[in-house]
């Protein structure tokens, strides 16, 4: 069923108080020494936004468009399938908005989660491996919206405005930012979950630059986005789910870049204790992959990343044990030496 969207007018007032709590954040330039030379990997501090990833964009955006486009009206139940960010961003940006949340989710995530959800006042349906796991929770939640007309499904994975959520304030936002820092992107990472933040923020990019080099990343012990579908097991929360989503294009990017979890879990933990910068395992993966292009490159090249999350997720997971370097690995070359911060821009944005 269709419903004549919101006015412009009415949705700007509905959204404008979040337009100082998502997106406009900071960008790092990290700076350290590696194989014999001082470099600089940029990355956006996403864990400064409303709940702590980057995912509140796309929850934003999702709901902004659905507004205007009259796919959800006051009132209607926001029902997702997710087990980390989008149900945390979804949860929070749903109830400051007024609406009924339920988030469907595996039942083998860490009870953090799953409490830090409920937390925030949405239901949660456990979904176990024997329910079809997590593509079984997308196939409830699209039987539950199918009788219930009253059910709004963001359906991330396939939803253009999450793209649009990044080409719209991410990848602006950062260029806007480097333009400040005087220098111009020859490069893009961005490990893949949904595959918003990469396609979004490449499309941006390649149409200031066409030659600008976007680069997906996956881990290396579970290579979903090389092999079609689901293969192993690994630790980047965040990123690889079972599937390729609809939204990504691998003919548009440039080749997908492998980060171990193990290493990655070892980079994240670096920025930590070194740098007093408290990220996301995925965060340590997308400085891994940056750092894999510029030595393609070469060590002056400028090469951006997101940092998603911060680490308060993770506290129950390896990212707060002692992991063990293997050969092959790259964190363990890195000598951070500091880093600065440029503040964040606020772009005009409409609703
Ligand atoms: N890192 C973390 C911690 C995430 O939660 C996500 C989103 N699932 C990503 C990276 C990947 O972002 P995207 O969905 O835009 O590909």
């Amino acid at each position: 069923m269709t419903h004549a969207g919101l006015s412009g007018h009415a949705v700007h007032e509905r959204f404008k108080r979040f337009s100082h709590l998502i997106g406009s954040t900071p960008l790092l330039a990290i700076h350290f020494f590696f194989r014999g030379s001082h470099r600089t990997i940029y990355a956006k501090a996403e864990g400064h936004n409303m709940t702590g990833s980057i995912k509140d964009r796309m929850a934003l955006h999702i709901l902004r468009t659905a507004y205007l486009n009259g796919s959800i009206k006051p009132g209607d139940r926001i029902v997702e399938a997710t087990s980390g960010n989008t149900g945390i961003a979804f949860a929070a940006i749903g109830r400051a908005l007024g609406h009924p949340v339920t988030i469907y989710m595996p039942d083998w995530m860490s009870q953090e989660r799953a409490l830090l959800i409920q937390s925030l006042g949405a239901e949660i349906v456990p979904v176990s491996r024997d329910q079809g796991g997590f593509l079984g929770s997308i196939r409830m939640t699209e039987h539950l919206a199918r009788r219930d007309h009253n059910v709004f499904l963001p359906s991330q994975f396939s939803n253009a405005a999450n793209v649009a959520a990044h080409e719209e304030t991410t990848g602006p936002e950062l260029w806007l930012q480097l333009e400040s820092l005087g220098v111009k992107p020859d490069a893009f990472v961005a490990g893949v979950g949904t595959g918003g933040t990469v396609m979004g923020v490449g499309r941006c990019f390649r149409r200031k630059n066409p030659k600008a080099r976007i680069h997906p990343l996956e881990p290396a012990e579970s290579p979903t986005l090389s092999t079609g579908h689901k293969v192993g097991h690994h630790r980047i929360q965040g990123i690889s789910d079972e599937f390729v989503p609809a939204i990504v294009k691998l003919d548009q990017l440039d080749a997908v870049l492998k980060a171990h979890d193990g290493d990655s879990i070892l980079m994240a933990q670096k920025l930590a204790a070194g740098l007093g910068l408290g990220v996301g395992i995925s965060s340590g993966a997308n400085l891994l992959g940056a750092l894999m292009v510029q030595n393609e490159l070469g060590p002056g090249a400028v090469v951006a990343t997101v940092f998603s999350d911060d680490n308060k997720k993770y506290l129950s997971t390896d990212l707060l044990r002692e992991e063990p370097v293997m050969p092959g690995y790259l964190s363990p070359e890195v000598e951070l030496s500091d880093f600065t911060a440029c503040s964040g821009v606020y772009l005009h944005k409409q609703g």
